[in-house]
């Protein structure tokens, strides 16, 4: 019984003792994720990403387009220049070095009953440390993400 009554006593009288604890671990992981920001967005290959992210979302808008007026996907996403989209610029990845004409993108044609998740767009272009790999993806309701994949041994 003595025992219980001295632990309510330390926990009343030492309450601002673990919040400031707490602010002080909050504001470390704060600055940790700055500077995690800040060193990301320095490196080219994260801007290369999101270049080629944007690119990857507006090909996938572009076929959504050409479905609403052709009632049917593009074969290729070459049937997609000049009138769907705004420069043919958009079909090269940045870290695309193959230095090949043909687009950086991997286009997978839905079929007419296609999924919402079905991956009609990816890129393969980007490189993670070794042992892993990534593929960018946009799916046929116009997501945009990434795969990882750790290679095999
Ligand atoms: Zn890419």
């Amino acid at each position: 019984m003595i025992e219980q009554k001295n632990g309510i006593g330390v926990q009343g009288s030492g309450c601002s003792k673990p919040l400031k604890g707490c602010a002080i671990v909050v504001a470390a992981v704060c600055f940790a994720l700055l500077g995690l920001l800040v060193y990301l967005s320095q490196r080219s290959d994260f801007q290369s990403i999101l270049v080629c992210r944007q690119n990857m979302t507006e090909v996938g808008q572009a076929v959504i387009r050409y479905y609403e007026v052709n009632s049917q996907y593009p074969n290729s996403l070459d049937d997609l220049k000049e009138e769907y989209l705004k420069t043919t610029a958009m079909l090269k990845c940045p870290e695309d070095k193959s230095g090949s004409s043909d687009t950086s993108y991997v286009y997978h044609k839905p079929s007419a009953g296609a999924d919402k998740i079905f991956i009609m767009l990816e890129c393969k272009n980007h490189v993670l440390e070794k042992g892993r790999s990534m593929t960018l993806i946009v799916t046929l309701d116009g997501t945009w993400s990434i795969n990882y994949s750790a290679k095999s041994k």
